[in-house]
């Protein structure tokens, strides 16, 4: 494993970093369910992360609704025995859940209590934005609350994770000295989007760590279609889909840690040679103009970038957005109709609603961290397959 500086924590994690919101479920499936009522397999998942240990992780990612709550409660679990002082522990605070400035301390305090922990490393405020940054993180005092927290020993190390523009996310890491890492989305396909590969520069020039979340847009780069990959191969590249987007990222010396969602042993022993093999710098002019090629070429096929995380699974006619946006994006990849419309028919009925029954409400639209118009998109993608 290679471990690299967190910024101003003064921490060295690792370069990989053990998602804990796509754990595997005992129907098979992995976490984020899209089944209504899926349990999560947490003998399975216990033994998953302590393996990755075991080799090397030492940065753990939860969140207090990362599966109900099952998942800060499995990872909790599964760092007992010695686990905990092994690693990182990262969570973040649901600032969507706080109205009143104690809300703050309960949720923490029930946090450490799930975690099994009196302290949480690095501590986020999750999912900052434009509203919540206004409406709640300085209308309740949140900053304060953050730096009591970290006075007391219960949280070390103070951070955010982020989903908005790149002029809020530099307003937001402007704003206070008490930032001393954050969390962004980037992947070889987003690197404009949101903060983007800006944003992790201008976080990592004011000395914060940075933690690289969706390194796979929600598992879109991990299988690519033939017009993607024969970019890699007709230069004589033969790593995996996602080798291939995991050193994008190891490449960039101002990422710190890539967090990946595994879902099962296999996955993780595989992003674990991953990297071990990674090196900042690692990548040449030449290979990044592939990346850039490969971009362009997801881009010819305008999926809708939803990411999977299920934040929208509010809707009152049941419908399973990431599942019916899962099988649009997997048509308009591939071209291939027959498949992706008996799977749009026939699969996306068995956990839920199709696209066909949306009113608009889009009461979907305000849980969705990456601002999807997803009342808009419904109908477009019940029109493809009808
Ligand atoms: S806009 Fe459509 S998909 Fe979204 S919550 Fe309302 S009915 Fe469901
Ligand atoms: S539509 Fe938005 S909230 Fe729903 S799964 Fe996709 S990215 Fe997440």
């Amino acid at each position: 494993m290679k471990y690299r500086k967190f910024g101003k924590t003064g921490e060295n994690v690792s370069v990989l970093g053990f998602g804990m919101m796509r754990l595997p479920m005992l129907d098979g499936s992995a976490g984020n369910s899209y089944r209504k009522g899926a349990q999560a397999d947490i003998q399975a998942s216990i033994d998953m992360l302590r393996k990755a240990i075991d080799s090397g992780i030492n940065y753990v990612d939860t969140a207090y609704n990362y599966l109900s709550g099952m998942s800060e409660k499995i990872t909790g679990m599964a760092l007992k025995d010695g686990y905990r002082q092994r690693v990182y522990l990262a969570t973040k605070a649901p600032v969507w859940l706080y109205n009143e400035p104690d809300d703050f301390d309960t949720i923490l305090d029930k946090q450490l209590s799930r975690l099994q922990t009196g302290y949480i490393d690095f501590y986020m405020l999750h999912g900052l934005n434009k509203n919540n940054w206004r409406d709640k993180v300085l209308k309740l005092g949140l900053l304060k609350k953050l730096s009591d927290a970290k006075i007391s020993g219960k949280i070390k190390h103070i951070g955010f994770s982020f989903h908005d523009s790149l002029s809020v996310f530099k307003e937001i890491a402007d704003y206070t000295d008490i930032w001393e890492f954050c969390q962004i989305q980037l992947n070889y396909i987003d690197t404009k989007f949101q903060a983007g590969i800006e944003g992790l520069k201008y976080a990592s020039g004011k000395g914060l760590g940075v933690a690289v979340m969706e390194p796979l847009r929600g598992g879109y780069l991990s299988t690519l279609p033939e017009s993607v990959s024969s970019i890699f191969k007709s230069a004589g590249i033969s790593k995996s889909p996602t080798e291939l987007a995991l050193d994008y990222l190891w490449d960039m010396p101002e990422v710190s840690v890539v967090l990946s969602g595994m879902s099962d042993s296999a996955m993780a022993c595989e992003n674990i040679t991953f990297a071990s093999r990674s090196e900042a710098g690692m990548l040449s002019e030449p290979d990044s103009e592939l990346y850039k090629k490969a971009a362009a070429e997801f881009e010819k096929a305008s999926v809708i970038p939803c990411t999977g995380c299920n934040y929208c699974n509010v809707c009152p006619m049941g419908i399973t957005i990431p599942y019916n946006f899962m099988v649009y994006n997997s048509y308009m990849i591939s071209g291939d109709m027959d498949r992706w419309k008996e799977q749009y028919e026939n699969q996306v009925t068995m956990f839920g609603a199709k696209a066909s029954e949306c009113i608009g409400c889009k009461r979907c639209e305000e849980m969705c961290p990456q601002k999807i118009e997803i009342s808009c998109y419904m109908p477009k993608v019940h029109n493809t397959f009808r």
